[in-house]
C-alpha cells in the first residue's frame, strides 16, 4: 500500500475521509468509527457533504428546476465545501480535533469530472483544502452498490442516476453509466491521491475492524483525548 499524504499544514487535529459511491456503506462505517472514537473519549467532530445551510437553497431550487450547468452545479457544491471547511472543519482541526467528513474534496473530482468540468481545474477550485491524513475508498461492483440503494427506498434519485446528463432516458442504464464513470475517476485517483481502498463487499462488521485497524496504526488516538479516563 502506498504511504498517503500527511496534512501539509501542520495542524494538530487529525483528518479522516470515506469516498465510494452511493450505497458503498462508507456512511455505515463512518459512523461506527464516530461512536468508537467517542467511545475512547476522543474530540471528535462530523461534517458531511452538502450539508451548509448558505446553500442549501439554491441547491435546492437549481437541482429542482433542472437550472444548474455542470459550471454552476460544481461551482455551489464547491461553495458549500469552502463554507464547511472554513467555519467548521478547519477551526476544528486546528481546535485539535479528530475530524470525520463523509465525502470530501474527492467527490467533487469524480462526480464533476463525469460531468465534463475539467480535472485541473476542479483541482486548483479545491486547491484551499488539505489533504485527509487518511481518506478510505469503499470499492465494489456497481451491481450492488445499486443492490443496496434499492432494499433501502423504492426508486434511483434523479442525480444520483446523473439523468442530467441524458446519458440514457432509463433511469437504471443511466446510474450504470455515471456511476461507472464515477467509479473510473476514483480508481485514477486512488493512485493519484493514495487513497486506502478498502473492499466494500465485505460484511459491515469486518471493514469497520479493518477501518478501526488502520486508523489506530496510522494516528496517535491517545493524543485527542478529550478528558482523562479513569
Ligand atoms: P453510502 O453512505 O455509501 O451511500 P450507506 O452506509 O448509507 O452507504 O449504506 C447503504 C445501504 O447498504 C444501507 O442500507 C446499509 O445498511 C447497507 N450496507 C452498508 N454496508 C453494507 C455491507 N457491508 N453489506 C451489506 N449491506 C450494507
Amino acid at each position: 500500500m502506498r504511504a498517503e499524504p500527511t496534512g501539509t499544514t501542520g495542524l494538530p487535529g487529525r483528518l479522516i475521509a470515506v469516498e465510494g459511491l452511493d450505497g458503498s456503506g462508507k456512511s455505515t462505517q463512518i459512523r461506527l468509527l464516530h461512536q468508537w472514537l467517542e467511545g475512547l473519549g476522543l474530540k471528535v467532530f462530523f461534517s458531511e457533504w452538502n450539508s451548509s445551510v448558505l446553500v442549501k437553497d439554491a441547491t435546492r431550487r437549481g437541482k429542482k428546476r433542472h437550472l444548474l450547468t455542470p459550471t454552476t452545479f460544481s461551482l455551489i457544491h464547491a461553495t458549500d465545501f469552502a463554507d464547511r471547511y472554513e467555519r467548521q472543519i478547519l477551526p476544528m482541526l486546528r481546535a485539535g480535533s479528530i475530524v470525520l467528513c463523509d465525502r470530501y474534496i474527492y467527490t467533487a473530482f469524480a462526480r464533476d469530472g463525469v460531468r465534463g468540468c475539467d480535472p485541473g481545474w476542479l483541482r486548483r477550485l479545491y486547491g484551499f483544502a488539505r489533504h485527509p491524513d487518511i481518506t478510505f475508498y469503499f470499492r465494489l461492483p456497481l451491481q450492488v452498490s445499486l443492490g443496496r440503494i434499492l432494499e433501502g427506498r423504492p426508486r434511483l434519485k434523479y442525480f444520483e442516476a446523473g439523468m442530467d446528463l441524458g446519458l440514457s432516458p432509463d433511469i437504471y442504464q443511466s446510474f450504470r453509466l455515471f456511476q461507472g464513470g464515477v467509479m473510473e475517476q476514483y480508481d485514477r485517483m486512488a493512485d493519484e491521491f493514495g487513497l486506502t481502498v478498502m473492499d466494500a463487499t465485505r460484511t459491515i462488521h469486518r471493514q469497520q475492524e479493518i477501518t478501526r485497524r488502520i486508523v489506530a496504526e496510522r494516528i496517535d488516538l491517545a493524543r485527542y483525548r478529550l478528558r482523562r479516563r479513569r
